[in-house]
């Protein structure tokens, strides 16, 4: 058994350790300053203002006003949250528009619309992972109220070009809503000057807490609220306020533009070291969305002659966290729907591996990565004709 300070980590796309900057500042309102942020008196009033800074801090990453901003309890409700009110409020739409690679929190809730009787549209992607913008456009119809398209593929990481298609949407007077759970943080936004309506991110992907996000609603933009309850939120999310989570994804918040201002974070080039190494390496490798733009710390390997459930837990043996798409997919046979989307003839899908750095991911780890990696690799090509799994035992 691996214990914790063994482990290399390279699953940031599932879930990032906290920052330990974040758990300071949350530690006071989980112990001090208990107080309900509705209540009158002055000893609440340390909660409510932490939130208020909480959202000042997110509303500066975002470029966007601290009142366009409303808490949630992650990526996931955010995302219900959008398509719940696009529902209520344009109930003659029958068309929405999205891509068939989302990840489950925007295609599942989609795919329940369709069964309802909502049209819905699933674009594909080439094999790069790009979308075509053309047949986005053509996809707008007179009765097309909403297009729903994420910021960055958490399987692969690459990057949609959100700013056109926003601009397609409000061409074609259509809601667009953007799934920017994978690019928060990563990459630098500007919601003043981009015409998005519905931003939906996730505080445990960007050093924050797990169980807490949040939604841009623009201020022009009508919402009906998902969880309807006491008036917090300004009335668009009822519930007591998740306080220290809510504190804690405000820092995390201050601190991912920090580094994003400053550019010192060598993220990108650890990346590009890794991939380039294990491409030099092992034969018959390549990498997922490598033609197109990508997020910085994102890598999707696909190895021929071998099967990722037996790599993933050869590669578990020797310490090291990665994952074969996504992790919600971990324990389900079925194949990467972003990776059958991109090459739908091939069986690409059952042989990569996703491997996603984080801010606390060193040179050293990524050193050991780069031996162990392709020794994995060979062990198991070595064991053609065995059972994948009884190859990996
Ligand atoms: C992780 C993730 C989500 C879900 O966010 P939760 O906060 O875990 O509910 C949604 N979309 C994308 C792209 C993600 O990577």
């Amino acid at each position: 058994m691996m214990t914790d300070n063994e482990i290399i980590y390279l699953d940031n796309n599932a879930t990032t350790q906290l920052d330990p900057a974040v758990i300071e500042e949350m530690l006071p309102f989980l112990t001090k300053y208990y107080g309900n942020p509705s209540s009158g008196y002055g000893f609440a009033a340390m909660a409510r203002k932490a939130i208020n800074l909480a959202r000042e801090r997110l509303a500066a990453l975002l470029g966007c006003e601290p009142t366009e901003i409303v808490f949630t309890s992650g990526g996931t409700e955010s995302n219900n949250a959008v398509i719940n009110s696009v529902l209520q409020l344009e109930p003659r739409g029958k068309n929405v528009i999205t891509s068939a690679v989302e990840h489950s929190a925007v295609l599942r809730p989609c795919q329940d619309l369709a069964k309802r009787g909502c049209l819905v549209s699933f674009l594909n992607v080439d094999s790069h992972g790009d979308l075509d913008l053309g047949e986005l456009e053509a996809a707008i119809r007179p009765e097309t109220t909403f297009v729903s398209i994420m910021w960055a593929n958490n399987e692969t990481g690459v990057v949609f070009p959100i700013e056109k298609i926003a601009e397609i949407c409000r061409e074609k007077r259509v809601l667009f809503h953007t799934d920017a759970v994978q690019a928060t943080g990563k990459i630098p936004m500007s919601l003043r000057d981009t015409p998005i309506n519905f931003l939906s991110l996730s505080a445990h992907k960007f050093h924050g807490p797990k169980g807490v996000g949040a939604l841009y609603v623009n201020r022009q933009t009508r919402f009906s609220p998902l969880v309807a309850g006491g008036g917090q939120e300004n009335e668009r999310r009822g519930g007591t306020e998740n306080v220290a989570s809510i504190v804690g994804l405000g820092k995390a918040a201050e601190v991912a533009l920090k580094y994003l201002r400053e550019d010192k974070c060598n993220i990108r080039s650890m990346r590009d070291r890794f991939e380039k190494s294990v491409l030099g390496a092992v034969n018959g490798t390549s990498v997922n969305g490598a033609g197109a733009t990508r997020l910085p710390n994102t890598s999707s390997v696909s190895f021929e002659g071998i099967e990722s459930s037996a790599a993933l837990l050869l590669l578990d043996r020797e310490g090291i966290c990665c994952s074969a798409g996504s992790a919600c997919r971990t324990g389900s046979q079925e194949a990467s729907h972003v990776l059958r989307a991109m090459n739908p003839s091939e069986d690409g899908a059952r042989r990569s591996l996703r491997f996603s750095l984080g801010r606390f991911t060193t040179d050293a780890e990524i050193d050991c990565a780069i031996e162990v990696v392709p020794k994995v690799i060979e062990k198991l090509r070595q064991s053609v004709g065995r059972t994948p799994v009884a190859a990996a035992l």
